[in-house]
């Protein structure tokens, strides 16, 4: 398959395919982030050129409808004129500093006023040092050594996070990747989500060497899986229970499912949250946040060392607050969740028309269709989908000019410039990849 595709991408996009083979040369695979490189799918990636409301053009000036978004940022859609301007006015007045600023001050309370959970925050410049740096900070303030997440789940690239399960209910982990030391995953527990047994089971176990429960209270990296119900409460008490940090890793869902993110919708209150993703309205930005007892330990008024030259700049904060700000005033969360539930059940229906059988989740503004008859909630459920059929039906809908994931374990984010025609539009599309693949 990958073969004929690439043929085709070939044909279809010889700027972007010679410029593939140019990034080839000097970046790994072509790309500065894996999943960009098409490998689940097929083919090579479109280069792009620019990005507008829902769209975005490639190198061979063809535009396509985006349901990626920036892999979830993009929930004003593309080029807002309000953020663009901010950054613009930003860069005039300097592009970093190294030293404090009052924006940052003011996107702190932003969050904090979104999230009732967090009392103190610090920035950094992506999701994954929010991620490494929560962890090390649960460790620091409990004195304990041990990690445990959920099959699935990711919460970026750092060590002790990069890490898979095996069979059983509690897996002593095993890295996922060359280059993480054994000795590190070791401290990692992988176990399935939506099962409230496993983590009832693990605590019994090892409960008084647990730092801390790491999660997607709403899955987006094995495609879009929502907690069941019971399950985020179960982890909740029994991380109270043992004396166990529960970090919320709300990098894709925070101000993305509701403004408050999943803490809001399912009303559960994390130690700590991680945050990254629309916070930076398209620029690089990450926090983590929490109570104050715990991020007390944090440098320079406690002992766990966290820096970053970068973080909390001021171009990146400026077009994290003039999103967040928008957020507020214009509460698109009510639009967002029809327009994504009119796409959601058009796919369905095109999909049935044609005698595919797929099983479809969606919360909020985040989707994905798997291409399998039964429900998904975990891993196991997710890793049955038929991955060739998808592959074809990615590239069949990029044909008719819409933009998904290339890969099936990605959630679809809906922005707020997707209307209804644009939403139609798409499952006109999906009924003539469906009737084709
Ligand atoms: C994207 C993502 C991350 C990593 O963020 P980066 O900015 O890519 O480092 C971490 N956790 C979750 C849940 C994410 O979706």
């Amino acid at each position: 398959m990958n073969n004929v595709m690439t043929d085709k991408t070939k044909l279809q996009h010889p700027i972007s395919a010679d410029l593939f083979e140019r990034a080839r040369q000097v970046i790994p695979g072509g790309v500065n982030s894996p999943v960009r490189a098409f490998r689940g799918v097929g083919g090579t990636p479109l280069f792009i050129q620019s990005a507008r409301g829902a769209t975005i053009t490639d190198a061979d000036g063809r535009t396509y409808i985006d349901y990626v978004g920036s892999w979830g940022p993009m929930i004003l859609g593309h080029a807002h004129p309000e953020v663009i301007e901010a950054i613009r006015a930003a860069a005039l007045r300097g592009t970093s500093y190294g030293a404090p600023t009052e924006l940052e001050i003011e996107l702190a309370l932003e969050v904090i006023d979104a999230f009732p959970s967090i009392e103190k925050l610090r920035l950094t410049s992506s999701g994954t040092e929010a991620t490494m740096s929560a962890l090390r900070v649960a460790r620091g303030f409990t004195g304990r050594p041990k990690i445990v997440k959920f099959e699935g789940c990711y919460h970026g690239h750092g060590d002790s996070l990069l890490v898979r399960a095996g069979s059983g209910v509690a897996t002593l982990g095993l890295p996922d990747s060359p280059g993480v030391l054994p000795e590190v995953a070791l401290n990692t527990i992988t176990i399935p989500y939506n099962d409230p047994t496993a983590i009832e089971s693990v605590f019994d176990q090892i409960g008084s060497e647990i730092a801390a429960v790491i999660i997607e209270p709403v899955v987006g990296n094995m495609g879009c899986v929502a907690p069941r119900e019971g399950f985020l409460q179960a982890v909740r008490r029994i991380t109270e229970k043992h004396g166990a940090v529960l970090i919320f890793d709300e990098v894709m869902t925070g101000f993305r499912v509701a403004r408050g993110g999943a803490q809001e919708v399912y009303r559960i209150r994390p130690d700590m949250t991680c945050l990254g993703k629309i916070i930076g309205g398209g620029l690089p930005v990450g926090a983590f946040g929490g109570r104050s007892e715990i991020m007390d330990v944090v440098a320079p008024v406690g002992p766990v060392y966290q820096a970053g030259t970068l973080s909390g700049n001021p171009l990146a904060v400026t077009a994290g607050l003039t999103t967040l700000r928008l957020l507020k005033s214009l509460d698109p969360y009510p639009a967002l969740e029809r327009a994504t539930k009119r796409l959601v059940e058009g796919i369905g229906r095109a999909a049935h028309e044609s005698g595919w059988r797929i099983s479809s989740n969606r919360v909020g503004s985040m989707f994905t269709g798997f291409f399998t008859p039964d429900a998904v909630y975990d891993w196991t459920g997710a890793s049955k989908s038929d991955r060739k059929a998808f592959a074809r039906f990615f590239h069949a809908m990029l044909e008719k000019g819409v933009y998904l994931a290339p890969s099936q374990f990605e959630a679809g984010f809906v922005s707020m410039m997707h209307d209804d025609s644009i939403i139609d539009r798409t499952i006109e599309a999906a009924r003539m990849a469906f009737n084709r693949i």
